[in-house]
């Protein structure tokens, strides 16, 4: 069928994908016109920041092994005075959403550009959207600044990744597939993204669950999760991230598991209202029954969450995750209602199937 009119942004980067791809830094940063970057990762991946630092020598001002998850904003602050203090012309970070996200808090105000080299499947590296954390509250914004130059995916840096985190940040990574199916400003380029994006992730998940060695599964999910991350980065997200959002800033949920248990319900509530998001699911996940269903069964195969319940959300928190989850609008296929928030949240928090 011919394409409706549509906007399509691409957003400027290097992207190089491959086992060993991260022994290709020193020519990134030499590219990006940089001399001295600060490496930044999370304490539990220390080690491997400081193997990246040795390797790279005089390019390296330092390891900074102090990213956590939500971005503190005096973890933000310290690490813009620390990169002042050393006179770093850019950063690398090595990680997840924290390091990443760290990196982008030190753009945001300096504007140094950061070269990614991301470790999980969470997607941040392909947006210009920033978290800040202050006082339990987190705000969130775009700025282009933070974008990453450049990213380097490195399969064989994944293989650490424990079976449960890689579940639930490939699951996380589905999600942002799914609702830039049905988001206000998808257009035909990010369907192709979004579908191949699912497909490459539904075959690679359970392989790498199985096998965290192995090393064409952990390609696979790398390039799966480049292409969610790239339609996160593309469109405006509706019903299920600004529900994510909301029950993991109220009840300190983990982000990955809490994407993996509200995904199927989420999309269940959508799916009446995205029929062309449902033909595309299909597609990719080469079934012909409801693909809800389908990926909470995947979680259950790949021995993830699947309860609000087992993150540590008590029942009774329901009432006020549906208030706050209705105070600001925004764009989404159905009608968000409080029936039907008590619907999708009752479910999610008990375990049930989605409907
Ligand atoms: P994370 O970065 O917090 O990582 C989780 C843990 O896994 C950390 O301890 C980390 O050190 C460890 N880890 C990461 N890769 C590893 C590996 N290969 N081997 C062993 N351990 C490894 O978790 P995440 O889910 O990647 O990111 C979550 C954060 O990112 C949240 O704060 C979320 O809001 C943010 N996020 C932002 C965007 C955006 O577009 N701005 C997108 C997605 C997520």
């Amino acid at each position: 069928t011919t394409p409706s009119p549509f906007t399509y942004e691409a957003l400027p980067m290097r992207v190089r994908l491959g086992p060993g791809a991260v022994a290709q830094l020193s020519e990134e940063i030499t590219g990006a016109g940089l001399q001295r970057v600060l490496i930044l990762c999370s304490p539990e991946q220390q080690d491997v920041g400081e193997s990246i630092a040795t390797a790279l020598g005089d390019q390296a001002a330092e390891v900074y092994p102090h990213a956590r998850m939500h971005g503190p904003v005096e973890v933000a602050a310290a690490a813009r005075e620390r990169a002042r203090q050393l006179g770093a012309d850019g950063c690398v970070a090595v990680g997840g959403g924290s390091a990443i996200g760290l990196g982008k808090a030190i753009a945001l105000e300096h504007g140094l550009p950061i070269i990614a080299v991301p470790t999980t499947y969470a997607g941040s590296e392909m947006t210009t959207v920033w978290g800040l954390t202050d006082n339990g509250r987190k705000r969130t914004g775009k700025d282009r600044r933070v974008l990453p130059v450049s990213v380097l995916y490195d399969p064989e840096l994944t293989i650490s990744l424990p079976p449960q985190v890689s579940a639930t940040s490939g699951m996380n990574a589905l999600a942002h597939a799914v609702e830039a199916l049905y988001a206000p400003d998808s257009s035909p380029i990010i369907n192709l993204m979004a579908e191949e994006g699912v497909r490459a992730l539904y075959t690679a998940l359970p392989a790498v669950v199985a096998d965290g060695t192995d090393l064409e599964a952990r390609t696979e999910a790398l390039y799966g999760a480049w292409l969610c991350g790239a339609c996160l980065g593309a469109t405006t997200m509706s019903l299920h991230h600004k529900l994510c959002h909301t029950l993991g800033g109220m009840f300190d949920l983990p982000h990955a598991a809490t994407h993996t248990v509200v995904l199927p319900h989420a999309l269940a509530y959508n799916q009446p209202e995205a029929p062309r998001a449902v033909a595309a699911l299909k597609r990719a996940l080469d079934i012909n029954s409801d693909p809800a269903t389908a990926l909470w069964e995947l979680a259950g195969r790949l021995g993830a969450p699947r309860s609000l319940h087992e993150l540590g959300m008590a029942e009774s928190a329901i009432d006020a995750a549906i208030e706050a989850a209705m105070t600001s609008p925004y764009a989404n296929p159905r009608p968000v209602t409080t029936e039907g928030l008590r619907h999708l949240l009752s479910a999610a928090w008990a375990g049930k199937p989605p409907t």
